[in-house]
């Protein structure tokens, strides 16, 4: 005669009567206590693996030092923005690494703005730091923005676009990173009031500061306008970084106007005053973007403000043949395509030079004199046999010519 056996937990041995539910499995089965205690030793499990995780991915993430020479192999000069920008960029890693429930500290987040004038390198630092980490990272254009209401786009579709590389993993795009370039351009223009300007400029900057403050905002998903019928994503702006970037042009001429009505007082003579030049953007304080007309409340939120020195001629030199993609190494690949050895004589440089110089675009100017340059030779170049192409400067003057301005020498 067969023996009806008890259906007994597998793990704490209790029968069917003696728990609330026991679950049946193939060899074996377990009761809801067992399952609830297993459901919770799994969570522990899991918290201890991510704790570990961050931690062991802080020793995998590039130190200060070693991303400034990352960015060395690209940047030129600049030395105080890599600084801060690493330093930042670290900062940032250890700050979503962070366990708050050991000592209740908690390290919140210091948004940059760099200031410097065009063609420095702002973007361009933004860019190579974005090749080395690996949080999703997005440059935005500042001048699209404009107050809702208005012809343009939402200020929420900053997170549109972090969201988009992010491949809308929300968690991962609310620890990312966030370029706004041209932050200048929604400045309030106070002594000289433009209509355009002062539609957006504050609304803009209301807008914006919500997001750098670290809030949940309703992100449309594809951008663009917000309508009613469209769902949102939730996205939490606490733990993105952003860096912002902007020429402030005119900027030296108020930090002149500041330290000049620090000396003048009493004890302080004509000689003391300090006289505009090209490297007063050392000098700069958030008092100095105040009154270019960003509001207090944005300055608040971008704690670490940081400079872009102007290109001098040696720096657009370097510029041209040092950087690990630069200009020049660039031609030459693309003539080395074609089978054919490209040269440009040291005189040729120094030529293309003295032209930037003089469009005082910074570095932005190069690339186009380099193309006024190559673009016959590299139309006709595939189509002829030649092997080897040695730019000279009579050649070189000849196509510089048909620039607006001319050769100097
Ligand atoms: P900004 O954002 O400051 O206006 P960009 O970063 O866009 O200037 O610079 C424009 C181009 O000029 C870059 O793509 C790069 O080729 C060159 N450039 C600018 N500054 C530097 C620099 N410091 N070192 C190397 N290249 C630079």
């Amino acid at each position: 005669m067969a023996v009806k056996t008890v259906e007994r937990c597998s793990f704490c041995g209790r029968s069917k009567k003696e728990v609330e539910m026991l679950i049946t499995g193939l060899n074996g089965c377990i009761c809801n206590e067992c399952s609830r205690q297993a459901y919770e030793m799994i969570e522990q499990n899991l918290k201890e693996m991510a704790k570990t995780s961050c931690s062991s991915s802080l020793n995998n993430i590039p130190k200060p030092k070693e991303i400034v020479e990352f960015l060395d192999q690209y940047i030129i000069g600049q030395e105080e923005a890599k600084k801060v920008l690493s330093v930042a960029v670290y900062n940032h890693y250890k700050r979503l690494g962070q366990t708050i429930e050991d000592d209740g500290v908690e390290i919140e987040k210091s948004n940059i703005v760099m200031v410097g004038s065009t063609g420095t390198g702002k973007t361009l630092l933004a860019r190579t730091i974005a090749k080395l980490i690996n949080v999703p990272f997005t440059i935005v254009d500042a001048t699209v923005f404009t107050e809702a209401g208005y012809v343009g786009e939402d200020i929420e579709s900053i997170l549109t676009r972090l969201l988009q590389a992010a491949d809308y993993d929300v968690e991962a795009a609310q620890r990312g990173i966030v370029f706004i370039d041209e932050i200048d351009k929604i400045a309030r223009k106070g002594d000289n009031p433009s209509i355009t300007r002062d539609v957006s400029g504050e609304g803009v900057q209301q807008g914006l500061l919500k997001l750098l403050e670290g809030s949940i905002v309703n992100v449309p998903p594809q951008g663009g306008r917000k309508h009613p019928d469209q769902k949102y994503i939730q996205v939490d702006t606490k733990h993105i970084l952003f860096i912002c970037g902007g020429a402030f042009e005119g900027i030296e001429k108020k930090i002149a106007m500041r330290l000049n009505t620090k000396t003048v007082g009493y004890s302080a003579s004509r000689a003391n005053m300090v006289r505009e030049t090209n490297d007063m953007i050392k000098f700069v304080i958030p008092e100095d973007l105040k009154s270019f007309g960003l509001i207090p409340e944005i300055i608040g939120r971008l704690p670490l403000l940081t400079h872009l020195n102007k290109l001098d001629r040696a720096a657009l030199r370097r510029i041209l043949t040092e950087p690990k993609n630069s200009i020049i190494k660039q031609y030459v690949k693309l003539m080395k395509i074609d089978g054919v050895d490209l040269n440009f004589s040291e005189e040729v440089l120094d030529m293309i030079v003295d032209k930037a110089m003089e469009s005082n675009l910074g570095a932005r100017g190069l690339r186009s004199i380099v193309e006024t340059i190559m673009i016959d030779l590299m139309y006709e170049t595939p189509s002829t046999k030649k092997k080897k192409i040695d730019i000279d400067p009579a050649y070189a003057k000849e196509k510089l010519s048909t620039l607006n301005y001319d050769v100097q020498n």
